[in-house]
């Protein structure tokens, strides 16, 4: 298979990008489930830009960089700050429809916790599924654009001729007949979106396995600051609900955190309470599940009267009763969960890896924009304003893009590959290293866990790079593969940030420190273990 742009992935980021560059040459976009199965589909809240007349540039800028706690990039800040109204435009233009005022017809803005303005463009709780639905259907009409559904990718594919350790060419794909077919590309772009299933708790759907990172990684791209990972705090607890959040209205309207005896507990670690940032109320909720032994909290927001609740939260009311939770009279057992990967490949200004011929978009990449902690609403934006510049990237450069000669690459081998029996292996694997990362790499860490984790990590991670030789590769041991070697980058990437900033905290060493103001970059060492990585450099901020 030959084309000129290859996107693995149907989020925000990958469609946006598919729709600008298809003028510049066929576009293939190879997607691991169905089109709709990605984070965007579940994004909730909105868009962040500057839209209100009462708002600017500035004040974006400086929130973005508060809650990033120092290690923003300014220069990146400013840029998708400045982009972001033109870019809302576009998806207007899209047909993406936001809610507006009906007296005015204006945007109907949201306000959103560390912003100090209204400057969220929403679809009511369904924003995602509404960009997502209008940005398939402009790519169904496209001549230029395929979107192949079940076809995940399982490697970059590297001209090694090349030089500084090689180009990417492309990728090997594993078709529905399970085959693998080698995909050849000019360029190839990476928007595979975050890795949440790291965790044994997530908001994120079963995709988001971290593939385009550790593709990336075992390509020898850089990769930064994996050790900042968000977890919003309420996540309902109940062994048939996977990945449902409850949105922190429900705190807004006076819901309180609780225990098992109805005992309230955040006083005691921040004085706004219930309405203290989500990491706090994050860290407030682990501390409180690690000192009881027990598997979750309770959300109880029974002041409420039951019509007040049906009608203000519609879609948690109902999803609470299907699970047998009447939320006007039980309270809701909750649990934090992971939810966004601030880092990931790192990129410049327009989307380009360290890697020739890789780009990476969306919650794939480390732009800059996140730091230390991505503000609510910017992760949306950062894709589509990300996948402009790089469609502005291959069109100034168009000549040297697609004037590029496509290498003879070697077919997949499977070597004396034989199938496997026992798919036990591979899903023992899956638990242990989701339970090992919230046990030991969670919310609040320490060395000593931190070390363990990496001890246990080393062994995973050895054996499941011999089950991935020893047997015919699957669409499990795909994924199980690359999230334990995003396990260990975020592993590593914690043990090196010896301070507590933005999204990482650790008891050893609880407070900022100057000389921590950098990104630390790691990359693969040839000639060693993949899982034997180092910080390679650090980039002061
Ligand atoms: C519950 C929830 C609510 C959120 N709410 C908001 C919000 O209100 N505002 C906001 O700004 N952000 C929000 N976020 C974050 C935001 O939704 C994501 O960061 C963003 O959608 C990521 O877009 P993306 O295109 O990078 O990745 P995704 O949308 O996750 O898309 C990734 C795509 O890559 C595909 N893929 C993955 N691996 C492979 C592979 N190996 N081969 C082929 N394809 C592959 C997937 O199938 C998928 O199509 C929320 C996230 C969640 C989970």
């Amino acid at each position: 298979m030959e084309t000129d742009f290859l996107v693995v992935g149907s989020g925000i980021a990958g469609l946006s990008f598919a729709l600008r560059v298809a003028e510049l040459g066929r576009v293939v976009v190879v997607t691991k489930k169905e089109r709709m199965d990605s984070s965007t589909n579940l994004a909730q809240g909105g868009i962040a830009a500057v839209l209100a007349e009462d708002d600017s540039g500035t004040e974006h800028e400086r929130d973005t960089l508060e809650s990033g706690a120092g290690l923003c990039d300014r220069d990146v800040v400013r840029m998708v700050v400045r982009d972001g109204p033109p870019r809302i435009a576009d998806l207007i233009a899209a047909g993406v429809k936001f809610v507006t005022d009906e007296k005015t017809g204006k945007l109907d803005l949201g306000k959103e916790g560390g912003h100090s303005r209204r400057r969220v463009a929403h679809s009511y709780d369904l924003t995602g599924r509404e960009i997502e639905r209008a940005l398939l259907a402009a790519v169904k009409e496209h001549p230029q654009i395929s979107v192949l559904e079940n076809h995940p990718a399982i490697d970059l594919i590297m001209d090694r001729k090349a030089k500084d350790r090689g180009r990417c060419v492309g990728a090997y794909v594993f078709e529905e007949s399970g085959k693998v077919v080698s995909y050849l590309a000019k360029m190839t772009v990476l928007c595979t979106g975050g890795c949440g299933k790291v965790y044994l708790y997530t908001s994120n759907p079963d995709i988001a396995t971290g593939d385009g990172i550790a593709m990336a990684f075992r390509a020898g791209a850089q990769v930064a600051n994996m050790e900042f990972v968000q977890f919003h705090p309420t996540c309902l607890f109940h062994p048939r609900a996977k990945n449902f959040l409850i949105s922190e209205a429900v705190r807004g309207e006076g819901a309180v955190l609780v225990d098992r005896y109805g005992k309230r507990f955040m006083d005691k670690y921040d004085s706004r309470g219930e309405l203290a940032t989500r990491d706090s109320v994050a860290r407030a909720i682990d501390r409180e599940m690690k000192a009881s032994g027990l598997d979750c909290v309770y959300l109880d927001i029974t002041s409420k009267s039951n019509e007040f609740l049906y009608k203000r939260f519609p879609t948690i009311y109902e999803k609470c009763r299907k699970f047998g939770i009447t939320i006007s009279r039980d309270p809701i057992p909750v649990v934090p969960a992971a939810h966004y990967m601030c880092g990931g490949v790192v990129v410049d200004m327009y989307g380009n890896s360290s890697v020739d011929g890789l780009m990476a978009l969306g919650e794939t990449a480390n732009t800059g924009l996140h730091g230390a902690n991505r503000l609510a609403s910017n992760s949306l934006l950062e894709a589509v304003v990300y996948a402009e510049k790089a469609w502005r990237y291959c069109r100034d450069h168009k000549k040297e893009v697609l004037g590029r000669e496509t290498p003879q690459v070697d077919d997949w081998s499977s070597g004396e590959a034989i199938d496997l029996e026992e798919e036990i292996l591979i899903n023992h694997n899956w638990d242990l290293i989701r339970r090992t990362m919230w046990n030991y790499v969670g919310i609040v860490r320490s060395d000593k866990r931190l070390k363990l984790a990496k001890e246990r990590m080393s062994d995973i991670l050895k054996e499941i790079e011999q089950h991935y030789r020893d047997y015919y590769v699957s669409a499990n041991m795909i994924e199980l593969r690359n999230i334990s070697l995003v396990a260990m980058m975020i592993i590593e990437a914690a043990l090196q940030r010896q301070e507590s900033r933005g999204l990482h905290y650790t008891k050893d060493y609880p407070v900022v420190k100057q000389e921590f103001q950098r990104w630390n970059i790691f990359a693969r060492r040839w000639g060693k273990q993949l899982w034997d990585m180092d910080c390679i450099k650090q980039k002061r901020i």
